[in-house]
């Protein structure tokens, strides 16, 4: 009965798929007797339990006969690599699910330096067209970096005090250390530069990845501590000198403990920050829309919602500049109630309010869109209308006096206005031709008011 369903469990991986990887890159990965080993099989043991896929192993026998592999589809990924231009162009990479860091390696004479930018006229060893490489050169042009070949002729170098320092991958350094039996070398610092280790689909297996990526995103961080536990494992530094293995051994072990910290704290805050991030944006949205909002309302009057003083201020200083370049024809007409005062004292200010806000509308409804209907202040309205002539400015006045008697409202009582137009003249300031727009709505007054002025000329309906 057990063995049934084992046996189901197994044929329920329906998807065989193949892949590569790097056979001489321990602790990474490794081929021993056909067998895959180090950190990229544990992994992939792990994400199997989270597809449909069964993975199986298609041996090579150096990198470059896994990258030739992958290329020519007789591998549908490779386990673990870094993700660079030149590998994108043959393969999709999956999201990282290994971060290791890459370490700085001297004679144990040489003090501590913590990181590459401390090193100045130094040599640096680093394996010939590895990524780190490039990073080097683009990143710190002036420095003595020597290509080698291998990570093992690096620190075999250094040791033999020929190069200063060697940069590599903090794992697999460490592991040559201890297959050669390396006692004079120790770490003097971390790199900033670090490995981000992922799968890389080839092109035709590109569907594979959803599921892949789905895979490492479900990696617990206790799965996450059983690859550092079989590191820990590996990772014995035989050293005869004891004050170094001392130093080095509680190096690790800090090293250990701040990598695995770091990492499953960030595990915990990635989703947490993922959400945060999320209310951010909307919080952004909200504040662009709102101060929008406040821009808005910072040139407008708060009882009709026109334009305030300041800003019909600033549009008729862009009216004159608009004349004296371009010789435009532009009106102002200046409005205002006729005795509303009295409005006020029979009737009370809240019908007041609401006359002006119905007279505002009346207003908007009579102008053009390019026209500005402002309110002055009190029961003054201001409307600047471009590109209008005098008459056109007339009519205009003549639609809204009509407008304002065709109202119908028990709640808003009928009032008139007085009107005063003056059409921009050359030269005209701001306030010259306000003040002649003013005087034509005294006139207008002084004429018996609900009428329509223009200085000299009066238009009655
Ligand atoms: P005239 O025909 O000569 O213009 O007489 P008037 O009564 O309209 O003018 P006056 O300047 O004497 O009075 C204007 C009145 O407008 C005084 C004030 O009570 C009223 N007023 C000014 N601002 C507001 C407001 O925001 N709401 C209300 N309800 N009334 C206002
Ligand atoms: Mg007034
Ligand atoms: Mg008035």
């Amino acid at each position: 009965m057990l063995w049934g369903s084992v046996a189901f469990a197994q044929s329920s991986k329906l998807t065989k798929v193949k892949y590569c990887v790097d056979p001489n890159w321990a602790p990474y990965e490794s081929i021993i007797n056909d067998q895959h080993q180090g950190i990229s099989k544990e992994y992939l043991d792990i994400i199997s339990q989270y597809t449909s896929f069964s993975f199986a192993l298609v041996p090579t026998t150096d990198w470059k006969q896994t990258l030739h592999f992958a290329k020519e589809d007789q591998c549908q990924f490779i386990a673990m690599l870094n993700q660079s231009p030149e590998r994108d162009k043959f393969l999709t990479f999956s999201d990282v699910y290994f971060h290791a860091p890459n370490a700085l390696y001297a004679h144990y004479d040489q003090p501590l330096i913590g990181n590459l930018s401390s090193i100045t006229s130094q040599s640096i060893a680093v394996v010939m067209d590895y990524r780190l490489y490039h990073y080097l050169k683009k990143t710190f042009p002036n420095m003595n970096v020597v290509a080698v070949n291998s990570e093992l002729e690096g620190l075999k170098k250094v040791e033999a005090k020929e190069i200063d320092y060697y940069v590599g991958s903090y794992y697999s350094a460490n592991k040559i250390i201890q297959d050669a039996s390396f006692s004079k070398l120790r770490i003097v610092g971390i790199s900033e530069y670090e490995d981000k280790l992922r799968i890389g689909v080839n092109k035709q297996s590109e569907y594979l990845l959803p599921e892949l990526n789905q895979a490492i995103s479900k990696i617990t961080v206790q799965e996450h501590q059983k690859v550092f536990d079989y590191l820990k494992a590996t990772n014995f530094v035989r050293i005869t000198d004891y004050t170094l293995l001392i130093g080095l051994t509680s190096f690790f072990s800090i090293l250990f403990i701040i990598l695995y910290f770091g990492y499953s704290r960030s595990v915990r805050y990635s989703q947490t920050l993922a959400d945060k991030n999320i209310s951010l944006k909307k919080l952004h949205t909200q504040l662009d829309v709102k101060n929008k909002q406040l821009a808005e309302l910072s040139i407008r009057d708060p009882l009709t919602m026109l334009y305030n003083r300041s800003h019909l201020a600033e549009m008729i200083n862009q009216q004159i500049k608009l004349k004296d370049r371009y010789n435009t024809r532009s009106c102002l007409i200046m409005i205002d109630i006729d005795d509303f005062k009295k409005v006020n004292d029979t009737l009370g200010h809240k019908v007041g309010d609401d006359i002006l806000k119905t007279l505002s509308n009346v207003l908007l409804k009579c102008a053009r869109n390019s026209d500005i209907v402002a309110r002055w202040g009190g029961e003054e309205f201001v409307l600047l209308c471009p590109e209008t002539d005098l008459d056109e400015a007339v009519l205009l006045a003549k639609r809204f006096q009509q407008a304002l008697k065709e109202i119908k409202s028990d709640a808003c009582p009928k009032v008139t206005c007085s009107i005063g137009i003056a059409e921009l003249h050359s030269k005209d300031s701001a306030d010259e031709w306000f003040i002649s727009a003013d005087n034509a709505m005294y006139q207008a007054k002084a004429q018996g008011k609900d009428s329509i002025s223009t200085l000299n000329n009066t238009h009655d309906i």
